[in-house]
């Protein structure tokens, strides 16, 4: 006999987990990492990914409450991206009211001529 050679692949069975694509012993129900039970994806709004699209790009501080109640982030990841959330919602609203001002600024010198 030859060396033995590594399969190529196909027939290993690798499970990760469908949430945070850790690696699951063969014999574990749920993900050691993050609990999502395993074979099923769990709601959508669960995954870390989606988490971090709302709070970021969609509605802001109000997905923070599904933050913290998501096992995917630790204690002082939680605290951070909350703190990072609302520093850049608040600075948003600056800036969107600062630009309002200015507008309505524009919008008076155009009227008085
Ligand atoms: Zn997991």
């Amino acid at each position: 006999m030859g060396p033995a050679t590594l399969p190529t692949g196909g027939t290993e069975l690798v499970t990760t987990c469908a949430s945070c694509a850790q690696d699951l012993q063969s014999l574990d129900r749920f993900c050691r990492n993050c609990g999502t039970r395993r074979g099923g994806k769990g709601p959508i709004v669960e995954r870390p990914a989606v988490i971090l699209a709302l709070l970021f790009l969609g509605v802001g501080p109000l997905a923070l409450p599904l933050l913290w109640r998501s096992r995917h982030f630790s204690r002082s990841q939680k605290a951070t991206i909350t703190t990072l959330n609302l520093a850049l919602v608040g600075g948003i609203v600056v800036l969107i009211v600062m630009t309002f001002q200015r507008y309505l600024k524009m919008l008076l010198e155009l009227s008085s001529g």
